[in-house]
């Protein structure tokens, strides 16, 4: 294999093409080609190193016999490799994200700066407490948003993503169970379900049992009353739910189950589209995590990690994890031990080391009081606005199941129903690539035939939104009308249509045969 400083290979221009002439470097204009850094590396280095004196090997047999096989590269290789990689990614920072259900909206700088105040960054949760103590207020203060918000009794802040958080509120409600001598074993969720609640009652185990959907998209009331009994530990419900619309029965559904002896767990991901208008506690909700990570715009997808504070009711209040952060005579204590006598003491223990994600808290912190309470009712007023004008600007060309009942919340919902034979909702996703955005969320959720989820969030502007329905709204027509140029979509990425499917369910981790082990020999 000839390999050149800059990485670049013959093969490189005739395999990228794209569908059009193809270039010496295989470069696209400023776009550059760049193979794995297996593949560019040599025994070159960042530095020269004396060569070390001659030892005695003290090892015996067990010296390594050939090279390690790690890519060696200057710095300044180093640098382009990972800029140009970097290059090829797609961000909230380049264009509209549209993925249903994750709520990728703008992460405002001004969160950024916070963050990185040296009072909050470079602090360590193992210092003593009189040292931190502004973090631990800062901790606070989120957690008492979070219930002024929901309507809810108390918060747990360590929960370090929604499915961590689902994890938790489960784990309340087994203890809970528990506590009453009551040992239920099913948890009921709906159809349309995010996949990590079924995931999450079956790692606490319990049997999960589907709730149907009534043909308007939302959970079957008179089903799930005829399913509760004894045996039935809760119900996982998301409100929105992952179809975008709101549980309406939500009330009389968390008032059959508490009548039955179960507990009601809200997954709260869907949170920016009610944020500041209605309060789940209100509902009759016992637990629910929140995706700062979503609502209060904290930056994920590859761009950080997420937090996924839960809420509690009273009922189940007593059974939270453990750190808790209390003020106390004006001072912010961290509480850490189950005391018998005085709190905690039903507490069903530990999640993680420290205390959550802090980053993600002064994040959340400077949205909060950045937008102040009008301004978060505001967020979920226009994210519905902003859904709700993606799907009547697109149902005449798209398939809306649930669009003849009402408007819809945060996110919009189409089918592949109508498209050619032949084509699918895969097809235009591949057609969104190549028009420079990232796909929406599609075969999500199940109960919708080759399903397209949109969510646009209330940060993108109307030109946005219509670049983006002007886009679809050509790949429909496309879909529709049987066009085989959309079959070979994408044209313009660096790469063409991969097997997702082969390459989530047999991914290749190793790089094999690294080139400087060839040649080494
Ligand atoms: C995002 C999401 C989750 C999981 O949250 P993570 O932070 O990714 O673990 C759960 N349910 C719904 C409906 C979601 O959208």
């Amino acid at each position: 294999m000839s390999i050149n400083q800059s990485g670049w290979r013959p093969e490189m221009s005739a395999a990228n093409d794209g569908g059009s002439a193809p270039t010496f470097t295989g470069n696209k204009a400023l776009m550059l080609e760049e193979p794995l850094l297996f593949e560019i590396g040599g025994d070159r280095t960042g530095v020269d190193l004396a060569e070390p004196p001659k030892v005695a090997s003290r090892l015996g047999g067990l010296e390594r016999n050939r090279p390690i096989g790690l890519p060696g590269l200057t710095e300044p290789e180093t640098v382009r490799h990972y800029t140009r990689l970097s290059r090829q990614n797609y961000a909230i920072d380049l264009g509209l994200f549209p993925l249903g259900s994750c709520t990728m909206k703008h992460n405002p700088r001004l969160n950024e700066k916070i963050a990185r105040l040296p009072g909050f960054a470079d602090i360590h949760p193992l210092q003593p407490q009189d040292t931190v103590q502004g973090a631990y207020a800062l901790i606070h203060l989120v957690g008492e948003w979070l219930v002024k918000l929901t309507g809810m009794k108390a918060v747990a802040m360590s929960p370090k993503a929604g499915a961590h958080g689902e994890l938790c509120g489960l784990l309340a409600i087994r203890s809970a169970l528990e506590a009453r001598g009551d040992a239920r074993r099913v948890i009921l969720v709906p159809e349309s379900a995010h996949g990590t609640n079924p995931a999450t009652a079956a790692f606490c185990g319990y049997a999960v049992e589907d709730i149907p959907a009534t043909a308007e998209g939302r959970v079957d009331l008179e089903a799930l009353k005829a399913r509760l009994g004894p045996d039935v530990a809760g119900v996982m419900i998301t409100n929105p739910n992952t179809c975008g619309l709101f549980e309406r029965d939500m009330i009389a559904i968390c008032e059959a189950v508490h009548a039955a002896g179960g507990l009601v767990y809200c997954d709260g991901a869907n949170f920016n589209a009610i944020v500041g208008r209605v309060r789940p506690g209100d509902l009759g909700i016992d637990a629910m995590h929140i995706n700062l990570h979503k609502t209060f715009s904290t930056p994920h997808g590859g761009g950080g990690p997420g937090a996924g504070p839960v809420v509690f009711s009273e009922a189940l209040a007593p059974f939270a994890p453990l750190p808790f952060v209390e003020k106390q005579d004006g001072q912010y204590l961290l509480v850490e031990e189950e005391n018998a006598e005085e709190h905690h003491a039903s507490t069903f223990g530990r999640m993680v080391a420290f205390h959550g994600q802090m980053g993600m808290f002064t994040r959340a912190a400077s949205y909060m009081l950045s937008h102040g309470a009008d301004g978060l009712r505001q967020v979920a007023e226009d994210a519905v606005l902003n859904a709700n004008y993606v799907l009547r600007s697109l149902d005449d060309v798209l398939d809306a199941p649930f669009g003849p009942s009402g408007p819809c919340m945060h996110e919009a919902l189409f089918s592949d129903e109508g498209l050619a034979e032949g084509f699918t909702t895969l097809d235009i996703a591949k057609g969104l690539i190549d028009e420079g955005y990232h796909p929406m969320t599609m075969y999500f959720p199940l109960v919708v035939h080759g399903s397209m989820l949109i969510e646009p969030t209330e940060t993108e502007s109307k030109a946005a939104l219509d670049q983006f329905i002007g886009a679809l709204r050509s790949l429909a027509e496309k879909a529709k009308a049987g066009d085989p140029a959309l079959k070979a979509a994408p044209i313009h990425a660096p790469r063409r249509r991969l097997d997702e499917t082969l390459a989530a369910r047999k991914p290749v981790l190793v790089y094999k045969d690294p080139p400087v082990a060839e040649a080494a020999e």
